[in-house]
């Protein structure tokens, strides 16, 4: 019986584990198959610098006073030249690996939960062959945004509609997805925002407001779904809505996007393009297996969050839930790094107070 399990293999999972260690609780943190890696916002983060402390010059201007006492100073001038960016891989990675060398009191396995159930003791759940049980347990297992199908010619002269021609501009950062984290790269640049609804209005707003940017909608052969409050304001912007499907991506290989074809409308010239098109899931089965009680009512079952409280606690004792896959209902939605952490620190501590008063108790009986 551990006193927590830990579901997810990503920010909220890697926060929620590293807690655990560092209070002294009984742990099994499992990271996920493969698969759903791959699927996770995990692997799509190439570059965090909208976090303080998150830095290379940080990193830098340590290694170059270590080299300056060392008296190593032709080493410098590399060292200055190299950019040493920082994702979300390397900060899981990191933690696992702090965990393994420094903390013995948390197990770390891969694969998939494919099923939790409540016990009268806390939760069961099976992986692979073998059957873990918990009293408390932590999900962490994100999202997945939905993404543009667009129609290329593949390398045979084929026509293809796919999403899969702008994920190499996405590792690029040049097609992004989360203003929040990325949109500052668009200063003073021009861009596109792909989606059709108010949010993608909401966005396109944003990105002329903050950044000066000059913007246009692309619907990809979708009507647009957009207030006529929206529209008034985004004409008064300049933001220009082509509603044709795209047909082509303008670009240099696939090293720089330079924009987007169409049939009819003229090509469009931009440097950036920031998907807004929604979630394609909550990854909320495990959730949903227990009745927890979910948000957004007006969403199919696979597109809803998680409902959480103050502590992450869902409205099952004991099941909490952090990161990119809850909502709480008092706050607005937050999707980001530091947010996953903050909700995993919550939760991890709840479930420390409780265990640690469970123990003070029984001393009292
Ligand atoms: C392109 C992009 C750029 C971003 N840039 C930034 C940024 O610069 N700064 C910032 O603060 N935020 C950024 N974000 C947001 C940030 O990456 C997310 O908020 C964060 O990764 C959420 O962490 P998570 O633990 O909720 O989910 P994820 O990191 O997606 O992890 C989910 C984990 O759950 C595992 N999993 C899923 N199902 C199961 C199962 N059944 N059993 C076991 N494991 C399972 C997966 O394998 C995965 O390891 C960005 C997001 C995107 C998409």
């Amino acid at each position: 019986m551990f006193d927590v399990i830990i579901i997810g293999g990503g920010i909220g999972g890697s926060a929620s584990a590293l807690r655990t260690a560092q209070n002294g609780l009984n742990a099994l943190w499992i990271l996920g198959s493969k698969k759903n890696r791959k699927r996770s916002r995990s692997q799509w983060v190439m570059n965090l610098d909208n976090i303080v402390g998150f830095h290379e010059d940080i990193i830098k201007n340590q290694i170059i006073k270590t080299l300056k006492r060392n008296k190593q100073d032709d080493a410098i001038p590399f060292v200055e030249k190299e950019h040493y960016h920082i994702n979300n891989r390397m900060l899981i990675q990191n933690t696992i690996q702090r965990i393994e060398t420094g903390f013995s009191n948390v197990t770390i396995m891969d694969g998939e939960v494919l099923q939790l159930a409540k016990t009268d003791f806390g939760f069961s759940l099976e992986l692979g062959d073998e059957i873990f049980e918990g009293n408390s347990i932590v999900l962490s297992t994100g999202v997945m945004d939905e993404q543009p199908h667009i129609l290329k010619q593949n390398k045979k002269g084929e026509w293809e509609e796919s999403p899969k021609w702008i994920y190499p501009f996405a590792n690029r950062e040049q097609v992004l997805y989360c203003i929040r984290c990325e949109g500052h790269l668009t200063t003073d640049d021009s861009a596109a925002v792909i989606g059709h609804s108010n949010v993608a209005a909401e966005i396109s707003m944003m990105l002329y407001e903050r950044y000066g940017n000059q913007v246009s909608i692309l619907t990809n052969g979708v009507t647009p779904d957009i207030s006529a409050n929206r529209l008034s304001i985004l004409k008064k912007y300049n933001v220009k809505i082509i509603s044709e499907p795209i047909k082509g991506l303008i670009s240099e290989g696939v090293k720089q996007l330079h924009g987007f074809e169409f049939e009819l409308h003229d090509p469009l010239k931009v440097k950036f393009a920031l998907v807004s098109l929604g979630l394609h899931r909550v990854y909320n089965n495990l959730a949903r297996q227990l009745n927890a009680r979910l948000m957004d009512e007006n969403q199919p079952e696979e597109k809803r969050h998680v409902w959480i409280n103050h502590k992450s606690e869902t409205s099952i004792d004991g099941l909490f839930a952090v990161g990119d896959m809850t909502k709480r209902e008092d706050e607005p939605m937050m999707k980001q790094v530091y947010t996953a952490q903050e909700y995993a620190v919550r939760a991890v501590d709840t479930i420390d107070f409780r265990r640690r008063k469970n123990i003070r108790n029984n001393l009292l009986i």
